[in-house]
């Protein structure tokens, strides 16, 4: 594997952000970086990023698809398209998330992501995000109801061994679990993220000391704030124990919303996700999720009733809408992108920032946030 030199007017490592400076990409593995130039032998690919800034990969933790392909198609090609075109988005690795359907089409999209060996050059599959089935119907969104059931650890475990350990998140409704399931995540090291949920505050309180550590895409399937009781997402503005997702695409929350969310909530514990469904990037039309007719128009995807069934937003597209926000700087991008998925699914002793020996998962912009390179472990996997 080549040795990459890239040279940075912007370098956004972990400790701070230097102005001009170079990175080393040794194996895949970040080497070396630092204010002065690095020199080497003649065998390194040097990119020349002198007007450029390099951040961490972006780490997508719940997204369904992308150009045509989708989670629940439980193939291989399914996945290695998600994976191959997520570099054009800056995105360096994801948790390829399931929908509620048949325990079956559950169990085969575990086992495809379990077996799924990626390539060179591409988005790493950092394993699955369960969403559903054990939700609450009130709150089902685009989940198909007559496949919600209530919380199960046997079910669960059944699952986690088909899929090799690999199911990192649960999405789940905390008041629909009474049989333990969230604390036996919790101890297991699973990521426990409560959505599609009618809990109140109280509720969302007596969830987070069950093991409830994340709130599923903030104030779409959940109680909204009352004046009387704040909801759930009123526990995402109070609750310093939560890390939350938000779709920044401006359709599932307004732009007022986003920047709502940034002053209450803070980069230190958002997540932007795409939650994109497999039309992100193909033309407006009719497409499948989970069994049903899914029609896409501008960037609205939405079930027959009008219901909005996941998004079309790209990572990139979602930095761009929330730098928008006036407060919002590169470095709260780096946080809301990739420290804070990183911190939540168990990654970040290998990814989600840039410091020395861990992957080269980077992306490379310019002033107007055009992506320029992607990097996935030392490869350049996407190019303007
Ligand atoms: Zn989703």
């Amino acid at each position: 594997m080549k040795k990459i030199l890239i040279q940075a007017a912007s370098l956004y490592t972990e400790q701070e952000v230097f102005d001009c400076g170079d990175l080393l990409i040794e194996n895949g593995i970040i080497t070396a970086f630092g204010k002065t130039p690095i020199k080497v032998e003649e065998d390194v690919e040097i990119i020349d990023g002198t007007q450029l800034s390099v951040l961490p990969g972006f780490i997508d933790g719940h997204i369904h698809g992308a150009k045509g392909a989708d989670t629940m198609d439980a193939t291989k090609q399914a996945l290695a398209t998600i994976a191959s075109v997520l570099p054009e988005e800056g995105t360096t690795s994801f948790l390829a998330t399931t929908m509620t359907q048949t325990h079956e089409q559950i169990a085969k999209a575990l086992e495809n992501i379990a077996s799924y060996k990626g390539q060179d050059g591409e988005a790493t599959l950092l394993g699955a995000h369960l969403e559903g089935p054990f939700i609450h119907k009130a709150k089902k969104g685009a989940q198909p109801e007559q496949y919600i059931v209530p919380g199960s650890i046997a079910l669960f475990e059944h699952w986690q061994q088909l899929a090799k350990g690999k199911i990192k998140t649960v999405t789940l409704a905390p008041e629909c679990d009474e049989d333990g399931l969230i604390p036996y995540l919790y101890e297991a090291g699973v990521n426990v993220s409560a959505g599609h949920t009618t809990a109140n505050y109280e509720d969302m309180k007596s969830a987070i000391s069950k093991g409830v550590r994340q709130l599923t895409h903030l104030a779409n399937a959940m109680s909204g704030i009352h004046h009387r009781d704040v909801g759930a997402v009123g526990a995402a503005f109070l609750l310093d124990a939560l890390r939350v997702e938000v779709i920044a695409d401006e359709v599932h929350l307004a732009p007022e919303m986003l920047a709502i969310s940034f002053k209450q909530i803070g980069s230190n514990r958002l997540i932007l996700i795409t939650d994109a469904m497999r039309a992100k990037l193909f033309p407006d039309g009719t497409y499948d999720l989970g069994g049903q007719g899914v029609h896409v128009k501008k960037n609205r995807a939405t079930l027959a009733d009008g219901t909005l069934a996941g998004s079309i937003v790209t990572m990139i597209d979602s930095v761009r809408n929330m730098m928008k926000i006036p407060e919002v700087t590169l470095i709260d991008v780096v946080k809301m992108t990739a420290v804070n998925p990183a911190k939540q699914l168990n990654v970040f002793d290998r990814k989600g920032s840039i410091q020395i020996g861990k992957d080269a998962d980077l992306v490379i912009i310019d002033d107007e946030l055009n992506i320029k390179y992607t990097i996935c472990q030392g490869m350049i996997a996407y190019k303007e």
